[in-house]
């Protein structure tokens, strides 16, 4: 009885984030479902994409923890405008938190809207909000061997972001390891390694999701 009632709700929050997609398909909102753990840099990350973006792109983020608006007050530091969701215990976001998010913005102001999700490789990966890419952060601190012990939600990415490579050498994180692992779990996600302290790799991860948002508009125009 238990198995029945999660697929329901989880069939409820699919039909939601369909619903969310296309409102912001309407908008010509690009939307992005950023993942990882807490700490993977998520936040960290975010800032120095949006650095590449400034005046380019019209962004906003929904900020998604269990408590604290820690985050969100980083993103209004950078002039980012953001809304923060508080779940009060719950370890992930759902289609209906982020419908009622996205209920509350000015839509058509913007072109780029990333949802950071709240800190947790399990959960996260059952629940689809409404984006058209999911990435997921892992950073060299937290170790190369995750893609195997958590793989829905490496399965279900669409793009990996490796961070603080700078720290890789002191930590013997395998690259190709992982890269290994993700051609067997998702042989379509490109795998990007970045580190915002020295900003390798952050023109290249910004590129290629500026390709993404502009060839989605282009197909919609
Ligand atoms: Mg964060
Ligand atoms: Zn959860």
């Amino acid at each position: 009885m238990k198995i029945l009632a999660a697929k329901k709700i989880l069939k409820v929050n699919d039909q939601l984030a369909a619903e969310n997609r296309a409102k912001l398909d309407a908008a010509g909102v690009f939307g992005v479902n950023l993942v990882g753990s807490p700490g993977a840099g998520k936040t960290t990350l975010l800032e120095a994409i949006f650095a590449q973006f400034k005046d380019r792109l019209r962004m906003a983020v929904i900020e998604g923890d269990i408590a604290g608006t820690i985050d969100a007050q980083r993103m209004e530091t950078i002039g980012v405008p953001v809304l923060q969701i508080n779940t009060e215990g719950a370890c992930h976001l759902d289609a209906s938190m982020i419908g009622s998010a996205i209920g509350e913005m000015d839509l058509k102001a913007l072109d780029l809207l990333v949802v950071e999700n709240v800190g947790n490789l399990v959960c996260t990966a059952g629940y689809d909000l409404g984006e058209r890419l999911r990435i997921i952060v892992l950073s060299t601190s937290e170790g190369d061997d995750k893609a195997i012990k958590y793989p829905a939600i490496f399965q279900g990415s669409d793009a990996l972001f490796i961070t603080k490579m700078d720290l890789a050498p002191y930590l013997n994180f395998d690259v190709a390891r992982i890269t290994a692992d993700m051609k067997r779990l998702a042989p379509h996600a490109p795998i990007f390694l970045v580190s915002a302290q020295t900003g390798d790799g952050i023109a290249e991860a910004a590129q290629w999701l500026a390709e993404k948002i502009r060839s989605k508009k282009s197909s919609m125009d």
